[in-house]
């Protein structure tokens, strides 16, 4: 038996040290995990369940390419995100156990198209339009778990042309690694291949073309996209 049409590629990713990619499956994103960003986007920092939405596994945008400038927006905005890469997963994750099921680290953006999810937001719609775009998840290479030890705290920055304009830290993440992936699997199953982009730290701001974002991660790396 084959295929009517083509099958779409895998997506995935460089893993660092390694000759093979990981595949992704899914990416699940966190809104609003550190406090200073719910302030930023008129939220109260309060600690409430979290919310998550997602990305599709082909918006991802692998290193050394260009974030081509989307449609149908004019307010583009950056997020420098730690990314977490699961190995394996399952339903009902204890959040004690919860670390063994990450592979790796990324250093990661969550582009928005901001003025798109602002209208979303106001009238009850759902985030896609805004946040699962083409291309709208860059994303560096993944580096083993083995390599960086689990991540809790570490600085999180973001410069546009040299200018810093988002710094954080891991440490300041209102619902912490172990507890979104549990979370996340007491409503979804989750499987090896998911991505989870763990929130932004404020300072979030919009991009124009010919602008040059460098995100980086202590502990994980840098990841470099200039903006076409
Ligand atoms: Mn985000």
């Amino acid at each position: 038996m084959g295929y009517v049409i083509s099958p779409p590629p895998v997506p995935s990713l460089r893993v660092v040290g390694s000759d093979d990619e990981f595949p992704v499956r899914r990416i699940y994103c966190i809104g609003r995990n550190y406090a200073e960003h719910a302030i930023e986007m008129g939220h109260d920092p309060t600690k409430e369940p979290p919310f998550f939405f997602q990305k599709n596994p082909d918006n991802l945008l692998p290193e050394g390419q260009d974030f081509p400038y989307p449609p149908k927006t004019e307010d583009v905005h950056f997020e420098i995100e730690l990314v977490v890469a699961l190995k394996s997963g399952g339903t009902n994750i204890p959040v004690e156990n919860a670390m063994d099921h990450v592979f790796g680290y990324a250093v990661g953006l969550d582009m928005t198209r901001r003025d798109l999810q602002g209208e979303a937001k106001k009238l009850g719609r759902p985030w896609e339009i805004g946040k699962a775009f083409e291309h709208s998840a860059p994303c560096g290479p993944i580096v083993p778990a083995e390599k960086t030890g689990h991540l809790t705290e570490g600085s999180v920055t973001l410069e546009v042309n040299g200018q810093l304009k988002q710094k954080g830290d891991l440490n300041q993440m209102i619902w912490k690694i172990p507890e979104m992936i549990s979370y996340l699997s007491d409503y979804f199953r989750l499987a090896p291949g998911d991505l989870i982009m763990s929130g932004t730290p404020a300072g979030v701001g919009a991009v124009k073309r010919g602008d040059t974002l460098l995100g980086k991660v202590e502990g994980v790396g840098e990841l470099k996209v200039k903006v076409a």
